[in-house]
């Protein structure tokens, strides 16, 4: 089936995305995409709403992205069809949560303490799901600090390093790709090159994951530029790695649209041949 457009990364409400999940699968298939990954970062709650409310003629791929380090920098790992019962896997995304959930309330709390206007209990509220600095950002705007979420993202608020971020748990990036793998899943590294977001990790570090079961990397995505996904291109050749295209959709917390990168056919059919934790779902 050439020609299918495949969307591999998206954010729902299950974490911080803007999007409930069924509203997400209806959203995908209106925007014209015939197969949809919800990646919501460190948690599969949202796949039963997806399943359940997917649209005739879309395929949905259950996935993850997953908060990760090496060194010092911070890095996202996209999980794709693992099993999400796999004990040692499952316990490390429970700890990635728990640990955004005290963060958060540490960074709200700071927020609050200096007299913003923002509370905890705000920000629990707004996030609903998996809790993220998107959703102090936020309440943030609510209480008329800043225009935008992405504003938020500053020295002065809870930009990385700022006054009032707080760090939290990510899992070294090499036993998470092994956890991937042992859980039946395929692992992707999510926008490798987004030197917009900070710094990123030399090419020594995917040789290295590549190693420990790594199945591809993201390449188009917004956030890369074109000498950036060239680059990405000729590693992921020389390393025979699958590469993908995707949106990182999150609803209205971004501007990008649903489709806006897409991947290859033949990738994406790498991608699901490689995968045995659970299959790919149509309705
Ligand atoms: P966290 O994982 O809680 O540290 O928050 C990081 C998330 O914030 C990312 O996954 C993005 O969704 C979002 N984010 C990061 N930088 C920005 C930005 N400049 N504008 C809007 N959202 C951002
Ligand atoms: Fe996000
Ligand atoms: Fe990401
Ligand atoms: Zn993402």
């Amino acid at each position: 089936m050439p020609g299918r457009r495949i969307d591999l990364h998206t954010h729902s409400t299950a974490s911080d995305g803007t999007t409930p999940p069924e509203e997400l699968v209806r959203q995908a298939r209106e925007a014209g995409l015939d197969v949809l990954a919800l990646t919501d970062h460190d948690t599969t709650a949202g796949w039963a709403a997806a399943e359940a409310a997917l649209p005739a003629g879309l395929e949905l791929v259950r996935g993850a992205e997953i908060s990760c380090i090496s060194g010092t920098i911070s890095l996202h790992l996209l999980a794709y069809l693992f099993d999400p019962a796999e004990p040692v896997f499952a316990a490390a995304r429970q700890e990635l949560r728990d640990s955004r959930t005290s963060r958060a309330e540490r960074m709200a709390r700071m927020l609050e303490a200096d007299g913003t206007g923002v509370t905890w209990e705000r920000v629990r509220q707004i996030a609903g799901g998996t809790v993220g600095r998107p959703h102090v950002a936020q309440a943030l705007v609510e209480q008329g600090h800043v225009a935008t979420v992405s504003d938020a993202f500053a020295p002065e608020w809870i930009g990385t390093g700022g006054r009032y971020w707080v760090d939290k748990v990510e899992i070294e990036v090499m036993d998470a790709v092994r956890m991937v793998a042992g859980a039946g899943g395929v692992s992707v590294f999510a926008h490798p090159r987004a030197t917009v977001r900070g710094r990123t990790v030399d090419d020594q570090v995917v040789v290295d994951m590549v190693a420990a079961g790594l199945g591809g990397l993201e390449v188009d995505h917004v956030d890369h530029a074109p000498q950036e996904r060239q680059h990405l291109l000729g590693l992921a050749a020389e390393l025979d790695l699958l590469t993908t295209g995707s949106s990182d959709f999150h609803g209205t917390a971004k501007t990008v649209q649903l489709g806006a990168c897409t991947t290859d056919e033949a990738a994406y059919e790498r991608l699901v041949a490689a995968a045995t934790g659970v299959p790919v779902v149509y309705a």
